[in-house]
C-alpha cells in the first residue's frame, strides 16, 4: 500500500517539518499488522514528496487477530488486502504522521495553519462507489479529483473494472486537514469496516472531522459508512456533531438529523448493509423510526436570541464567536443595530468570513458588523461599549488558571449590562451513549450543574452581577438539559 503526499510551495522541502519526518532519512514504524515506511522519492526547494509505504503481513494481521488489530476478520491468509490502500493504510497515517495531523509544528507555525499546494496520490484504492463517490467525498474539501477506475486486468479490458481507483488529489489544503481528509475517507471508500467498531471510534471520526465534517455535504454517508452502519453509533455521532456546532450551514441544507432519518427511511442500495461471510457478521442494530430533533446548536442560538431579545439589547458581542453562526443571526434581525464578533483563532474568523460571505454583505449590514480577532483573558477596550456579552461554549475552552482573567476581562473590565453564559452540563453526558471523554476534545472541563452555579456565583459576588439558570434542550428528570445557560444582570 502506497500514499506519496507532493507539494510545489517552496521551499518544498519544509514539508520535512511539517511530517515532522526528515526528508533525508527512511523511517520505519512498526504496526500491529506490518511496517510503515516513509521516504522521500524527491526533496528539491521546488518539490518534494513524501511516501508513506505500508507492508502488511498476512500472518501477523491473522495472529494478531483482536480488537486493537484494524482488520482481525481477516481469516484467509490470501486476500488483497496487502496490496491497496485501506483502513490499514488509515490506521498508519494517523500513527506515524499524529503529531502532523493535530497541525502544529514549533518549526514552521505558520506554514502548518494554512494551506499550502499539495498533491496527493494513491494509485490502488479500494473504493465501492467507483470514482464518481471519490470526488463527491473531496472536491467539497477543496481538491482537484482525478479518479480512475483500474481495470481487473490490463491483459484482458474486456473482464472490465475493479473496484479500485488510482486517485491524484490537488489543491491549496492545509496539511493537517489533507491528512485528516485522507484518515477519515479511505475506509469510508473501502466501505470494509464493518468489523472493528470500538467505542470510540466516533471519538475519532469527531475529533479527525473537526472543522470540516459537520459542514460537509456527505456528512451522512461519511458518517455512517465510517462507523460500519451501526445505528447506535451513527446516531451518536450525528447528535455530536449537531453539538459542536462545528460549521452546519443549515441556512442551505436541512439539519443533520432530519437528514439522516430521511436517509433512513429510503436507503442508497450501495449503502444497504451486505451480510458478509465467515466471523466477520456484525449484526446491523434495528433501526429507530425516524426523530426529528432540533439540533442542539440551534436550540442555544434561540435559547441565547430569545434571551437578548427579551433585554431589548441593541448592540451585542459574541466572544469567541467561533464560525460566526450566531453573529449571522442577530445581523439578520435589523433590531440588533451592531453586532461584534471576537475570537482568539484566526482559522474561525476566516471560516466566519467566508460563511457570513463578508465579500458580499451589503453595505447596510457590513457597518453594523465588527468581526476581530482577540482574546478574551487579555483586556481589550474594543470588548466594551455593548449592551449584552455572549459566551457560548467558551468558557470550557480555557484553562482553569486563566479563568480568572477571563471573568476580569468580561466582567469587570467590558462590564455590559448583560452577559449570557453557555455551557455543557457535564451530568448529561451519560446520556450520550460511546462518549468516552468530554464532547469535544479541545474542552479543558465540563461542570456539573452545582459546580456552574458555584463558578457563577463567585462571579456575580466578585463583579456585582446577579444570575439566573435556564435550560436548553429537553430537560433529563434525572441528569437535567444537555446545556446549561446563565443569564448576568449587572446589579
Ligand atoms: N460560540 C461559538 C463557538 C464555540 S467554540 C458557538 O457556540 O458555536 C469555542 C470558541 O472559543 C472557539 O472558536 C475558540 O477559538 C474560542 N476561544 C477559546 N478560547 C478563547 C480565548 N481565550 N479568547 C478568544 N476566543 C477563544
Amino acid at each position: 500500500m502506497l500514499l506519496t503526499i507532493s507539494t510545489t510551495t517552496r521551499p518544498a522541502t519544509d514539508l520535512g517539518f511539517l511530517l515532522h519526518k526528515h526528508p533525508g532519512r527512511v523511517q520505519e514504524f512498526g504496526q500491529s499488522f506490518g511496517v510503515a515506511r516513509v521516504f522521500y522519492p524527491e526533496a528539491t526547494e521546488e518539490r518534494c514528496t513524501a511516501a508513506l509505504m505500508v507492508e502488511v503481513d498476512p500472518i501477523r494481521l491473522v495472529r494478531s487477530r483482536g480488537t486493537s488489530s484494524p482488520d482481525f476478520s481477516l481469516g484467509q491468509y490470501v486476500n488483497d488486502r496487502p496490496y491497496a490502500a485501506s483502513s490499514m493504510l488509515a490506521v498508519a497515517l494517523a500513527d506515524v504522521f499524529r503529531t502532523a495531523r493535530t497541525g502544529h509544528c514549533k518549526a514552521r507555525p505558520e506554514l502548518a495553519a494554512g494551506p499550502i499546494e499539495l498533491e496527493v496520490t494513491v494509485p490502488a484504492l479500494p473504493c465501492r462507489g467507483g470514482p464518481e463517490l471519490a470526488r463527491q467525498l473531496f472536491e467539497p474539501l477543496g481538491w482537484q479529483v482525478e479518479a480512475h477506475a483500474l481495470p481487473l486486468d490490463e491483459g484482458f479490458p474486456e473482464w472490465g473494472d475493479s473496484r479500485y481507483v488510482r486517485l491524484v488529489l490537488r489543491g491549496p489544503v492545509r496539511l493537517a486537514d489533507a491528512l485528516n481528509h485522507l484518515y477519515v475517507m479511505f475506509p469510508v471508500l473501502d466501505d470494509a469496516k464493518h468489523y472493528w467498531m470500538a467505542s470510540d471510534e466516533v471519538d475519532k471520526l469527531i475529533r479527525a472531522g473537526e472543522g470540516w465534517l459537520a459542514s460537509h455535504p456527505e456528512r451522512g454517508r461519511i458518517t455512517r459508512r465510517y462507523l460500519g452502519r451501526r445505528r447506535s453509533l451513527t446516531n451518536t455521532a450525528f447528535a455530536r456533531l449537531a453539538e459542536l456546532g462545528d460549521d452546519v450551514e443549515e441556512d442551505l441544507e436541512p439539519p443533520i438529523e432530519e437528514d439522516a432519518a430521511a436517509e433512513t427511511a429510503t436507503p442508497e442500495t450501495a449503502d444497504t448493509p451486505t451480510p458478509q461471510t465467515g466471523d466477520a457478521v456484525d449484526a446491523v442494530e434495528p433501526e429507530p423510526g425516524p426523530q426529528a430533533r432540533t439540533p442542539l446548536n440551534l436550540l442555544r442560538r434561540e435559547a441565547v436570541v430569545e434571551v437578548l431579545t427579551e433585554a431589548r439589547a441593541r448592540t451585542v458581542i459574541d466572544l469567541g464567536c467561533g464560525s460566526g453562526q450566531l453573529v449571522g443571526e442577530l445581523l439578520r434581525n435589523p433590531e440588533f443595530a451592531r453586532v461584534a464578533g471576537v475570537d482568539v483563532s484566526a482559522r474561525a474568523l476566516a471560516v466566519a468570513a467566508r460563511r457570513l460571505k463578508l465579500d458580499r454583505m451589503p453595505d447596510a449590514r457590513r457597518a453594523r458588523l465588527h468581526l476581530f480577532q482577540g482574546a478574551l483573558t487579555y483586556t481589550d477596550e474594543r470588548f466594551a461599549g455593548y449592551d449584552a456579552a455572549v459566551l457560548m461554549e467558551v468558557v470550557e475552552h480555557v484553562d482553569p488558571p486563566r479563568l480568572a482573567a477571563l471573568e476580569r476581562v468580561v466582567f469587570g473590565t467590558a462590564r455590559p449590562g448583560l452577559v449570557v453564559v453557555t455551557t455543557p452540563n457535564s451530568e448529561y453526558n451519560v446520556r450520550y451513549e460511546f462518549l468516552t471523554g468530554m464532547r469535544h476534545p479541545d474542552h479543558r472541563f465540563e461542570w456539573t450543574r452545582a459546580e456552574f452555579a458555584a463558578w457563577a456565583e463567585g462571579v456575580c459576588g466578585e463583579y456585582g452581577y446577579r444570575v439566573t439558570y435556564r435550560p436548553v434542550g429537553e430537560v433529563d428528570p434525572e441528569v437535567g438539559p444537555p446545556t446549561q445557560m446563565g443569564v448576568f444582570v449587572r446589579g
